[in-house]
């Protein structure tokens, strides 16, 4: 369970987040959702822990990981990552890539890599590098090593943005399923309306620093905000 409270970011007197507040349950994906530039990605890395907020408090199943005063370091805030450009390392194999965060690498872990290469269908890579898979089997492999240390939060920023467009549907309702069965928290950053709606049980609609919106998918649909906030979702079918 991941909680922000009122937080609040500036850069050289504006405000790129301005008091973001919102509760993502285990088991929940929460999508921000927004244009560019509205302060998606500023949330994210704050929640993190490689950006600080101006003020605010962030709590992982209710442990203070940061406010003003108090700071657990990022590696400490069980909270995992995924972002676009979060690419493999390229000198290992598939086993140590998903092994990367957990003590003791692979040989100690066999069975966990096991089980999470199975369920992103990459069981028979598991000796294979980077360099020799797809896109979309890279992101498997990024999913099943972001997922490995069990974090109670995962952090997505545009996770699906580098995929071609034939695969994203797949990969989306794989990555959804695995996140539900894993029970863990999820805060995923898009721009696409569509893509909120389909993975989405919670959208936080943002703009230029706030959630002017937040609700089931259905309502942001039927009941938007303002006319700005209809366009958004008028082209989606
Ligand atoms: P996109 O969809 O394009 O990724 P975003 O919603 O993720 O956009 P952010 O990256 O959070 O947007 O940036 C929000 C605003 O804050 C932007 O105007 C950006 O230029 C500004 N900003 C972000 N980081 C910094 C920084 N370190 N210094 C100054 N300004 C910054
Ligand atoms: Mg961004």
């Amino acid at each position: 369970r991941l909680e922000v409270q009122h937080l609040i970011r500036a850069f050289d007197g504006l405000r790129v987040v301005d008091d973001v507040s919102f509760t993502v349950a285990a088991g929940e994906v929460a999508c921000l959702l927004g244009p560019s530039g509205c302060g998606k990605s500023t949330t994210l890395r704050i929640v993190a822990g490689v950006d600080m907020q101006d003020s605010g408090s962030i709590f992982v199943d209710g442990r203070l990981i940061c406010d003003t005063v108090f700071r657990i370091p990022p590696e400490r805030r069980a909270i995992g990552l995924m972002f676009q450009d979060f690419a493999l390392f390229p000198h290992l194999p598939v086993s140590e890539n998903v092994a990367f965060g957990l003590p003791g690498g692979f040989a100690t872990n066999r069975a966990r890599v096991g089980e999470l290469l199975e369920r992103v269908q990459m069981s028979n890579h598991v000796d294979s590098y980077p360099h020799e898979l797809s896109g979309g089997e890279q992101q498997r492999v990024a999913l099943a090593r972001a997922l490995a240390p069990k974090p109670r939060v995962l952090l997505m920023d545009e996770p699906f943005s580098g995929l071609d467009e034939r695969l994203r549907d797949g990969i989306r309702d794989d990555t959804l399923a695995l996140l539900k069965e894993e029970r863990t928290a999820v805060l995923l950053v898009t721009h696409e309306p569509d893509e909120a709606m389909r993975m989405a049980d919670q959208i936080l609609l943002m703009r230029a620093g706030r959630i002017v919106q937040q609700g089931a998918p259905y309502n942001l649909y039927n009941a938007p905000v303002d006319r700005r906030a209809a366009a958004f979702f008028s082209d989606i079918n």
